[in-house]
């Protein structure tokens, strides 16, 4: 049994993608070919923003924006501290100071309420409010609409940190358009993963999709050696590209497939333990099924000697690691992320997982429960 199963996937389109890769081999443009063009074009088509960059992870895609809004140093950026340090990472790089915000216990993604608070605090400390960036824990969008009043109302921009819910949707629209600009990544692992790093950044603006295009090499002006910003080396190779736009073309089926595995799993474990729940008018792209149990490492440990493979997303907020302790919290403390980093267990999740893998899981899951 795999964590998340790539060979099934290639299995279905590796000829496909060998194909693709060949004509790349073939063509010789490596760096910003056809396909990476192309890509971008299919990729705004696919979510409906105005706007696709595509660049070489996720976190670049996260850097990307912040560096496009002129975030430095005694600015404040919100992020929640149950994350991928990532989201807090490209903050403290410019020099600005993130700000941990708790999430929601059933949704995993920022509280509303949470980031009020942080809010006061970073005022209390002198910071300048900029950017909130909510993430989009396991695949479902945050609750954009309670975050971007609050935010438009202080005057702060949002970034959607969408590197796991590239595909899911909010009331009929698509990760991609919910913030200011969106940032996503492509790395194997994500519901749309390419062979290597990547990512991209949507946005409606094309003042702040042309600043990044030219952040993205080397802040480029009307040519390569025209210099007109400091920018970074963060282009998607055309390898990468070709293999996403074959991966994009059964993308919409897999999604389906991932909603239909994790209806079926709530449904086979909601007797057992704390399921994941949507929003109403949320779907996920389901980039991790998690629960919350207690004893969860012994349960763990069990179910990986029964051969059931899980992991942990994340056994330690943001606001507790080494590098991030000393930054700012709310007063009241993060006690939801505290609590979840001893609870989640994520358990197999690929749009390949078949209906005896779920009842193996909900069997072996009974058991190790009723004897513990
Ligand atoms: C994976 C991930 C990132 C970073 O993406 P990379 O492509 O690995 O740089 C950022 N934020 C979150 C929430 C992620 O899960």
């Amino acid at each position: 049994m795999q964590f998340i199963d790539l060979k099934a996937q290639r299995q279905r389109i590796g000829d496909k993608i060998d194909v693709a890769i060949s004509r790349v081999l073939e063509h010789g443009n490596y760096i910003m070919g056809p396909e990476v063009d192309e890509l971008e074009r299919q990729l705004s088509a696919f979510c409906g923003a105005e706007h696709a960059i595509s660049c070489a992870s996720g976190t670049d895609a996260l850097l990307l924006v912040l560096m496009a809004w002129g975030i430095g140093p005694k600015d404040a950026v919100f992020v929640p501290s149950f994350t991928f340090a990532s989201t807090a990472e490209v903050v403290a790089l410019l020099g600005a100071t993130p700000v941990f915000v708790d999430v929601e216990e059933d949704s995993f993604t920022m509280s509303p309420s949470s980031l009020e608070m942080a809010y006061s605090e970073a005022k209390r400390l002198g910071l300048k409010p900029r950017a909130i960036i909510p993430v989009d824990l396991f695949g479902q969008p945050a609750d954009y609409d309670r975050l971007l009043a609050f935010a438009e109302s202080q005057g702060m921009s949002v970034l959607a940190d969408a590197a796991q819910s590239f595909g899911a949707t909010l009331r009929g629209r698509r990760t991609g358009t919910f913030g200011h600009a969106t940032a996503t990544s492509f790395f194997p692992a994500k519901p749309l993963g390419c062979y290597g790093d990547g990512g991209a950044v949507f946005t409606d603006s094309e003042e702040l999709a042309e600043i990044i295009k030219s952040l993205r090499v080397h802040g480029k002006g009307r040519h390569k050696y025209d210099n007109v910003r400091i920018g970074i080396n963060g282009r998607l190779d055309t390898l990468q590209a070709a293999i996403l736009l074959e991966k994009l073309s059964i993308f919409s089926d897999e999604l389906q497939a991932r909603q239909r595995i994790g209806d079926a799993y709530n449904q086979a474990l909601e007797s057992l333990v704390c399921v994941p729940r949507l929003a109403s008018g949320a779907t996920s792209a389901w980039a991790q099924y998690t629960i919350r149990l207690s004893g969860r490492d012994d349960v763990a440990r069990l179910l990986g000697q029964a051969g059931i493979p899980t992991a942990v997303y994340y056994p330690q907020p943001l606001h507790r690691q080494t590098a991030y302790k000393e930054f700012p919290v709310p007063r009241t403390g993060l006690p939801v992320s505290d609590r979840l980093s001893g609870e989640v267990l994520s358990l197999p999740m690929h749009p390949y997982l078949d209906s005896s893998t779920i009842h193996r899981i909900q069997q072996e899951l009974g058991r190790i429960l009723a004897s513990g």
